[in-house]
Parts: structure tokens; sequence; C-alpha cells
């Protein structure tokens, strides 16, 4: 179980997070909304662990997360810019994680094998990224973030660079690996209809405030502010 209390995180005058609060039980999809600015990015990284908060805590199963570097979190995240090594080939940037933890080299290859099957990158692994299109960029982001299974997934608009098809296809695929890993994910989205689709609860965010957390349909049918109600009807 992840618990975030009060977490503070300022850039000069802006404050990115502004005392967010938010609990997130293993096994779960998060879904988190919001506007551009809104602190999702800062929220991840603070989780993630490259970004140290001003004040507050984040726990994971009781344990304060404070000065445990990234690495060391059962916690992986894939970037809003997948952050791709640029000379490393598709395996090798998926394996990188595991190889950097010194798992022995069969597992490695046995895990990537599953990684690069379940993401439908068969034939590409000897491809650098800039022969890859955005798509098939944007999965193999996604499997260097799954192949390490970590309990918590934290996925920065990782669908951003599909198309409609392939983004819906994509979700639920998303759904379902993350049933099957049994790992948390916490998920940026500006998507709405796909918030609703896969999220088992949905967090707004606003000005680095979380404004409304619940079940999809309550926060769609109850919004709690005027804010809310114009931000999701806004994006429908
Ligand atoms: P988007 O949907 O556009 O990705 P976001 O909700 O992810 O937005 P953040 O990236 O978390 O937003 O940024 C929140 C606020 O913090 C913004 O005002 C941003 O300019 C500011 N900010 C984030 N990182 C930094 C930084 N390293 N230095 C200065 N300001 C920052
Ligand atoms: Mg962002």
């Amino acid at each position: 179980r992840l618990s975030l209390r009060g977490v503070t995180r300022r850039f000069g005058p802006v404050a990115a997070l502004d005392g967010v609060t938010l609990h997130v039980a293993p096994g779960e999809f998060l879904a988190l909304l919001g506007g551009s600015g809104s602190g999702k990015s800062t929220l991840l990284r603070v989780i993630a662990g490259f970004e140290a908060p001003d004040s507050g805590t984040v726990q994971l199963d009781g344990a304060d997360l404070f000065g445990v570097p990234p690495h060391r979190r059962p916690v992986n995240m894939m970037f809003q810019s997948y952050a791709l090594f640029p000379h490393m080939s598709v395996a090798a940037n998926i394996a990188y994680g595991l190889k950097r933890e010194g798992l022995p080299r069969a597992e490695i290859t046995a895990r990537v094998a599953q990684a690069i099957a379940m993401l439908r990158l068969e034939g590409m692994e000897t491809r650098k990224p800039h022969a890859l299109s955005g798509g098939q960029r944007q999965r193999v982001a996604l499997a260097r973030a799954l192949v390490k299974r970590p309990r918590l997934l934290l996925l920065d608009e990782p669908l951003g660079a599909l198309d409609a098809n392939l983004r819906e296809r994509t979700g639920f695929e998303l759904r379902a690996i993350q049933r099957e890993s049994g790992a948390a994910f916490v998920m940026v989205t500006h998507d709405q209809a796909e918030a609703l689709a896969l999220a088992d609860r949905v967090a707004v965010m606003d000005r680095g405030r979380i404004v409304q957390a619940g079940p999809p349909r309550e926060v769609y049918d109850r919004p709690s502010t005027r804010f809310i109600a114009t931000f999701l009807g806004a994006a429908n």
C-alpha cells in the first residue's frame, strides 16, 4: 500500500504539489487526471524518488521512502518522454534495469523475451529506437517498465503516442497486464473515457492538489466541485 500524506513540492513560487494526500492499494489501477501543469508528473516523480518532497511523507507498506534512491524502490516509472537510450537496441533498452539489478543472464534473457512477446515487439529486438514508430517506442518503454516486475508502476501518459484504435486496444492490454502482474498502477491520462474504462479509481488534480478521488462513475456522476464538472465536461 502506497501512502502519501501532505506532500508538498515547490519550484520557486510554484507549488507543483500542495499538500497531496493519496493512498493506493495493492493491485489497484488508479488513473490520474488533471490539466497541464496541475502536478501529475511531479507527483509520479516524487513517488518514484526522482524528486524529493519539501514536506510530507511517502510510505510503502508503512516504510518511509525518504532518502531511498529510485532504483532501490519497488517502484518503476514509465516517463512521458519514454527516455529510451538511443544508442541501445530494443532488447538492451528493455534489459537495462535488470542488468543493473545484477540478475543472472538466463533470467534476464527470459524476462526480456516475455516482455517482448507481451508487447508484440517480436522481430524488433536489434533495432535502435530511431528506427521505430512512436507507438513502438512507447511499447518498448512500457516493456522496460514492466520487466522489473515492480509492485507499483507509474505511467505518465503511456498511450499518448498511439492512434485511437491502438490506444484503446493497448489500454485494455495494459489493464490485463496489470491484473496478471498483481502490481498497482498509477497512470496519468488526458483521456476521460480511458480512465473510466480502465481504472478502479480516478484522482483529479488541480494546481498541485487532489481535488477529488473515487471510483470513476462517482467522480463523473457526482463531481464534488464546479471545477471538476467543468474539467470533465470540457475534456469530453
Ligand atoms: P502536463 O499534463 O502538461 O504533463 P503535469 O500535470 O504533469 O502537466 P508537472 O509537470 O507536474 O505538470 O508540473 C507542475 C508545475 O510544476 C508546472 O507549473 C511546472 O512548470 C512546474 N515544474 C515542474 N517541474 C519543474 C522543474 N523542474 N522546475 C521548475 N518548475 C517545474
Ligand atoms: Mg506531465
